[in-house]
């Protein structure tokens, strides 16, 4: 379309037969790019709908959701370049041994038997094109376009042969295969019971239907190993949609999902807006993990938009967890979903001991208490090998002036600054703000020491705690290099690591048989968190990272080091596992009317002045009136008042009904549009917030 004076690439959703603009003003495509629709009927209702619910721009959901070549204007189908030897052609003739390099050319398309895309010959030599055109001229070749192929091609009954189901597998396994329609189903199993293994027979069912699957994981790069799981299993064309992917291979992925040639979709949340050509089933691997939730911009729900896709391709969607959150658990109990239950792990594996370590009786050295270091030496004495989860990165959380007791604070929020000993940095882990850690204090002159404990410094106590152990190290700063994640994780599973110590990526879905012990070392950050979920996440972390102990042949023990052993999720979690916890933390969020027993949305403000978000989320508040149904609380400072040289201020609109709520947020964007046009402030959105900052 012409857009002032420059071109740009649009998307048509609608068309009207007349218009209040004057005709003369209205300006004509000047191209269209695709001669049948970019999106299907279904995938552009999932993407109207995601807008919607999530009150977000339709033309930033669309653009924000396609491969960027097909944004720049790339179409819906490739076209690719071939060609063919004429009858004229030649391929003994003499004269071509003084050009070896279209003799190259007419050997190797002889020798195919039929035409070639060009981009087959380029390997031949570097003169293809120029060569190519010579024979263009003698009259032996002619070049024609051809779309990538068009038609579906996999064989889908090509599959290896999987373990004998379990009996509680087995009977999951049959409700999905009997549901052809929609129903979404909670596949609620403790780590190890064998999830996996029915995606992959649940997939197979469908894929010998001719159909595709899309499977919705947390991170790819964490589990590699699904993703070979899926290649071992299906001799069919899989798709793994992830960050590692350049943006040809980015849309080649996208073309082969919409035109049916993909079997197998695997991606992480955005795979979600992925166009399928003929979807049988959708898969949501641990439902629970955080990463389904966009946090800024668009901030949809991968999880939830897939149950709004597989509705509208009316097919049954499973989506797995060991640790299910409470909304989804409490859709179970309305009857909307259908639980499907693995209560043992399969295969080799026991479920861990679980033991609380009270750090209030235990003197403690550095993170580290006796009865953890003597539990860690015996494994590791015995060739084990031990997990350490720590929850925050970097070498201290703090850097103190010996002298007068300064604290290192973030110039650009209300936070102190983290140490991190390798690069001698401070860093602001909330807004990424970093400097050099100074050896002395500014105001006193005396030397800086670091307090607290992150991962970093536990792997360098552990070097010397346990010199002959190889200790290694996994959270966000140890793997930015690339690469170094997989090759963490391999040795990992190779046994070539002793210790693992890391931050919230050893609770993923990793299988490493080798693990005896692990040990938590402070589960206490989360337990009086002002955050509704504070206390759903930590139990979730919780089991999760004790689910990666024992699941090899040796008997599991896990160790948490508390200083509240008396807090009644460590009981609930040890007694009754992590039904009983949810059990009680759903009578709480009932009493309180917390989610999933009323729906939430939060207004966010952000303003480099202070008060002016404040001041503009009470106008709007004003503005609006009475909201039928809807309680209104705030506007008050965020949790982090202070954050990246911004002041965050926000509301909080609670309803037991979606639709009254919805109103009430379609009412406040147009208010939030007029509000900050003027304003030095910007307001979001977040429809069903995971996070209350
Ligand atoms: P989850 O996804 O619940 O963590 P997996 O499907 O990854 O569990 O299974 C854990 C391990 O047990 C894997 O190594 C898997 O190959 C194996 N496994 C799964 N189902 C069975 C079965 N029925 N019999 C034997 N081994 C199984
Ligand atoms: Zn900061």
């Amino acid at each position: 379309m012409p857009f002032g004076r420059r071109h740009e690439v649009g998307i048509v959703v609608d068309g009207t037969a007349s218009s209040d603009i004057d005709q003369s003003r209205i300006k004509s495509i000047s191209e269209v790019i695709d001669d049948a629709p970019l999106l299907d009927a279904n995938t552009l209702a999932v993407l109207t709908f995601a807008a919607s619910y999530y009150q977000h721009p339709i033309g930033e959901v669309i653009v924000g959701t396609l491969p960027k070549r097909l944004r720049e204007g790339a179409p819906a189908e490739d076209i690719v370049q071939m060609v063919r030897l004429t009858e004229q052609a030649q391929p003994d003739d003499p004269t071509l041994a003084r050009a070896p390099r279209q003799k190259a050319i007419v050997s190797r398309l002889n020798g195919a038997d039929g035409p070639l895309p060009v981009a087959q010959l380029k390997s031949l030599h570097r003169s293809v094109p120029a060569a190519l055109r010579r024979l263009e001229q003698r009259g032996w070749l002619t070049r024609y376009e051809q779309r990538a192929g068009g038609a579906r091609d996999f064989r889908h009954d090509n599959v290896a042969k999987g373990p004998e189901l379990s009996d509680a597998q087995a009977s999951a396994l049959a409700a999905i295969n009997a549901s052809s329609n929609f129903q979404t189903f909670v596949l609620n199993g403790v780590t190890g019971s064998g999830k996996t293994e029915v995606y992959l027979r649940a997939i197979e069912h469908v894929l010998k239907a001719g159909r595709q699957a899309l499977v919705l994981v947390p991170e790819i790069a964490l589990t590699p190993q699904l993703v070979t799981r899926f290649e071992r299993r299906f001799a069919a064309p899989i798709v793994a949609l992830h960050s590692g992917l350049n943006q040809t291979e980015r849309a080649s992925a996208w073309r082969d999902a919409r035109a049916g040639r993909a079997a197998v979709v695997i991606g992480t949340r955005s795979a979600v807006f992925t166009p399928l050509h003929t979807p049988g089933i959708v898969v949501v691997d641990e439902e629970h993990d955080g990463s389904f939730k966009q946090q800024e911009g668009f901030r949809y729900h991968a999880r939830d938009v897939a149950v709004y896709l597989a509705r509208r391709h009316d097919i049954p969607i499973v989506m797995g967890s060991a640790t299910p959150t409470l909304e989804s658990l409490h859709n179970v109990a309305a009857g909307r979903y259908k639980a499907l239950e693995l209560p043992e792990r399969v295969g080799p594996g026991t479920d861990p001991h679980l033991q609380l370590v009270d750090l209030r009786e235990e003197s403690i050295e550095n993170g580290l208490s006796a009865t953890l270091v003597n539990a860690m030496r015996r494994h590791v004495d015995e060739g084990a090998q031990v997990m350490l989860f720590l929850n925050r990165r970097g070498y201290a959380p703090a850097w103190f002036c010996s002298g007068c007791g300064a604290i290192a604070r973030c110039t650009d929020c209300d936070a102190n600054m983290t140490y991190h000993h390798r690069h001698g940095a401070l860093r602001c882990h909330h807004c990424g703000s970093a400097r050099k850690a100074p050896e002395t204090c500014n105001e006193c002159g005396a030397t800086h020491k670091p307090v607290g404990q992150g991962t970093e410094r536990i792997e360098a106590l552990l070097a010397e705690l346990f010199p002959r152990a190889r200790v290694a190290r996994m959270d966000r700063d140890s793997t930015r290099r690339r690469g170094a994640l997989a090759t963490t994780l391999n040795r990992m599973r190779k046994g070539q690591i002793d210790i693992l110590v890391g931050t919230q990526m050893l609770t993923k879905g990793h299988h490493f048989p080798g693990v005896a012990m692990v040990g938590v070392l402070n589960a206490d950050h989360g337990l009086f968190s002002a955050d509704f979920r504070a206390d759903e996440r930590l139990a979730q972390t919780l089991v999760q990272v004790c689910g990666r102990a024992g699941r090899g042949d040796r008997a599991g023990e896990v160790l948490i080091q508390t200083s509240f052993p008396e807090h009644p999720l460590f009981a609930e979690l040890i007694n009754g596992g992590y039904a009983a916890f949810a059990q009680r933390a759903m009578q709480t969020r009932r009493e309180a009317s917390w989610p999933p027993f009323a729906h939430v949305a939060l207004l966010r403000a952000r303003s480099t002045r202070e008060n002016t978000g404040l001041a503009a989320l009470s106008n709007l508040r004003n503005a609006l009136g009475p909201l039928p149904g809807v309680t209104v609380l705030g506007p008050a400072d965020a949790p982090m008042r202070f954050r990246a040289a911004r002041f965050h201020s926000q509301l909080l609109l609670q309803s037991g009904d979606r639709r009254q709520l919805a109103n009430a947020l379609f009412r406040l964007r147009a208010q939030i549009n007029d509000l900050t046009r003027n304003n030095r402030v910007r307001i979001s959105i977040d429809v069903d917030p995971v996070d209350l900052y």
